[in-house]
């Protein structure tokens, strides 16, 4: 009985063109790539600086798995925490000015955990409505009441934010994931200081990318810990590696520490993932060539669409979307892109709100000017072959 429910589920997912499928890729992240044994450009990674295949990453993370081992053998508390997880939490901190920092062993992990460690019964947490699930799930399970404002806009905040709470917390992206655009951190911060309540930026998409050293949104902003108490920010994107991080003050941290279910009951990354993610910090530190590339890259691709009449959204980011309202629509052109030896995402509900399919193209330092130039071409085509309908315009798909 239970199984046939479940089968239909399936059937209702696949007729609505929402069916989720795995690809295998064969080679290392690149621009070139190989996938379902096709070699294809790829504009559908979060390595935004090409660190995830950098000669001194890997080589960081061989010396330490030589050393250690794979495994970390256990939890963080119990005996899985080596030296190289301690050296990336101080340089974490310093990176991010900040009193301290804690690795948790996913994004999904570190967002979730916060908020539950932080929150409960008659408390409110007050989030954007286009935060990443890990937020929102975090916030739905912890206890306190639950409420979203529209998406970046900060009369909606305020408004929601004179409900009443015992302790009162903002969620919001820094770079929003679907839509690389970016939050007005500044407006927020003012709202959250006359409202008496805390603050919490997952930053997953702008640690590397934004601000003169990478540092992300905050520093892009000028923005301290004072302004943004907790910060979250993930090592699996930009670092090219794997984990996430929470930054803050010495309070915060050690609640986390000691009450952040997530973070202390699972075992810990293996320290040759940490050897890696401070490579890849030091490169992120120290050498802006990659992200002034990136700079350069999307202002290209920008400047490109809009002289083919392609639509883009509102996002001077890595992750540079094509709305195009229905699930059918976004398989079709991400298809002929295939067929053109393209790929990017196609994002689908429930991912993102009904109507709003699109495809998520994001690019990379591992790009060229000429990567940018075949992407635009195809691009044109695959829209050209397949126009919006009704049914797109509509947004009820
Ligand atoms: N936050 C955001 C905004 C993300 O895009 C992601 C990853 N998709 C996460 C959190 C989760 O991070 P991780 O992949 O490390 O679990």
């Amino acid at each position: 009985m239970i199984e046939q429910q479940l089968a239909q589920a399936l059937q209702e997912r696949q007729q609505a063109g929402l069916m989720r499928q795995r690809r295998q890729l064969e080679t290392a992240q690149g621009a070139s790539i190989s996938v379902d044994g096709e070699t294809l450009l790829g504009f559908a990674s979060n390595d935004y600086l090409g660190l995830a295949n950098h000669s001194s990453v890997v080589a960081a993370f061989t010396q330490a798995a030589k050393h250690y081992g794979v495994g970390s053998g256990a939890s963080h508390l119990v005996n899985g925490h080596s030296r190289e997880h301690h050296l990336l939490e101080e340089e974490i901190a310093a990176f991010t000015g900040r009193d301290r920092a804690l690795l948790f062993s996913t994004g999904y992990m570190a967002n979730f955990g916060t908020i539950m460690a932080l929150l409960g019964q008659g408390d409110l947490v007050v989030e954007d409505k286009l935060n990443h699930a890990s937020l929102l799930d975090g916030g739905l399970a912890c206890g306190a009441k639950f409420r979203r404002y529209l998406h970046n806009d900060v009369a909606s905040l305020e408004k929601t934010l004179a409900l009443p709470g015992q302790r009162k917390l903002v969620v919001t992206d820094g770079v929003f994931s679907m839509d690389g655009d970016i939050a007005p951190l500044k407006e927020v911060v003012q709202s959250c200081r006359k409202n008496n309540a805390w603050l919490m930026v997952d930053d997953a998409h702008g640690i590397g990318v934004l601000g003169a050293t990478g540092a992300g949104s905050l520093q892009y902003f000028g923005l301290s810990q004072q302004d943004v108490p907790i910060l979250m920010g993930t090592l699996g994107k930009a670092a090219g590696g794997f984990g996430a991080f929470i930054a803050g003050s010495d309070v915060l941290i050690e609640t986390l520490t000691q009450f952040a279910r997530p973070y202390i009951y699972t075992t810990a990354t293996p320290p040759a993932v940490a050897a890696a993610n401070r490579a890849a910090l030091e490169i992120i530190q120290h050498d802006s060539t990659r992200r002034e590339h990136l700079a350069q890259l999307i202002a290209m691709f920008r400047a490109g669409a809009a002289s083919l009449g392609v639509q883009l959204m509102d996002s001077f980011t890595a992750i540079q979307p094509v709305l195009l309202g229905s699930a059918q629509r976004t398989l079709s052109v991400a298809g002929t892109l295939q067929k053109q030896g393209i790929l990017v995402g196609a994002i689908r509900p429930p991912t993102v709100p009904n109507g709003s399919a699109r495809l998520r193209i994001t690019l990379t330092a591992n790009h060229s000017a000429e990567h940018i130039e075949q992407l635009l071409v195809a691009l044109d085509f695959a829209l050209k072959l397949h126009p919006a309908t009704d049914l797109d315009n509509q947004g009820t798909a």
